[in-house]
């Protein structure tokens, strides 16, 4: 930590600081230049409350030299780190899309919805069981039995299943139906109680950034999670809110690259809740893979214009398919497969 102090600071009010960081447990080096003093703190950061120096007299800012995540930190692991998912590696070489409705529905429409994803040639799949609505009155999902309904499908063709979980009372209903990877979506990135428990498990997360957070609230909302011991976290990128109207959120391209500098753990993104429309996820996805992405999250339905939920920005199995061509090429083009 390094403290600022102003031009007017007297001598009463350094030695202020150096008995305040004393009792965090550091010792000050004091650097007096010629416009300004500046106190280095050195010991242990996480014991220093920036807060309180910050109020001492004679403080005109106090920089951080630690980054607050700690666990996530390409610096805590210098190599990518690889999420096996039952046998599916995500985060290395191999680009993976995660496809499948918005929410299940019906066995007969899981059913054919897997058939969709498999033979597009994704090795994920994805569905709500229960589901984040706006409006109390629209459909909130299955529930329960969609979980079944879910395993039952995934299962003939071999696919992991990656599912929303919104309430921590479900958490062992999601173990009991062995869900292969916990969704945290984007109203809940800062729910601590739900990050703190799906922390304390050993299944792969996909934490969904906030519609309105930094990165940096995104990197800490993960370390959550791996405070706790899971360190199994994928990044997933989904728009965030932005002035624009003519879709639904703005995909943040930018979050990629500057993930993947912060971060070891691998970086997704979803092209189908950033457009809102259809037509836009091809485009959105193919530069989600030209910027490095590790995978994407994108939404697929049998039938698209009868889905109960994101009708509208659903693929249907031939445009998935043909998406994962381009998607290929453009993987390759990166270094990667897919
Ligand atoms: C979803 O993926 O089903 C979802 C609700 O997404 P988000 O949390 O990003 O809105
Ligand atoms: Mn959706």
């Amino acid at each position: 930590m390094i403290i600022i102090m102003n031009s007017k600071t007297t001598d009463e009010q350094i030695a202020a600081v150096e008995k305040k960081l004393a009792g965090m447990g550091c010792e000050a080096h004091v650097s007096r230049g010629i416009e300004r003093t500046i106190i280095g703190a050195i010991g242990d950061e996480s014991r220093v409350d920036r807060e309180a120096l910050q109020a001492v007299a004679g403080v005109d800012d106090v920089i951080p030299v630690m980054k607050p995540y700690r666990i996530v930190a390409r610096d805590h692991h210098e190599q990518d780190t690889v999420i096996d998912i039952k046998g599916v590696k995500l985060g290395g070489k191999t680009v993976q899309v995660i496809s499948g409705p918005c929410s299940v529905e019906t066995q007969d429409q899981m059913d054919a919805a897997a058939a969709g994803v498999y033979e597009a040639g994704c090795r994920l799949m994805r569905g709500g069981a229960f589901k984040p609505r706006t409006s109390p009155y629209t459909f909130q999902g299955v529930g329960v039995e969609g979980l079944s309904m879910f395993r039952k499908a995934a299962d003939k063709y071999q696919l992991p299943i990656v599912t929303e979980l919104m309430d921590v009372r479900m958490l062992d209903t999601f173990l009991e139906h062995d869900v292969d990877v916990i969704q945290i979506g984007t109203r809940n990135m800062q729910n601590f109680d739900l990050l703190k428990e799906v922390g304390r498990v050993h299944k792969p997360v996909i934490l969904k950034r906030g519609m309105s957070a930094t990165v940096k609230e995104w990197l800490m909302a993960a370390e959550y999670i791996a405070a706790g011991g899971n360190h199994d976290i994928i990044f997933c990128e989904r728009g965030v809110r932005s002035f624009e109207t003519y879709y639904r959120n703005m995909l943040d391209v930018t979050a990629i690259p500057v993930l993947k500098r912060e971060t070891h753990l691998p970086v997704i993104v979803d092209p189908s809740h950033a457009g809102g429309k259809a037509w836009m996820v091809p485009a959105l996805a193919q530069a989600a893979v030209a910027a490095g992405a590790d995978g994407l999250l994108i939404e697929s339905h049998p039938t698209p214009c009868d889905a109960w939920c994101d009708a509208d920005q659903a693929l249907s199995p031939a445009e998935l398919k043909t998406l994962m061509g381009t998607l290929r090429a453009i993987a390759q083009a990166v270094g990667r497969d897919l």
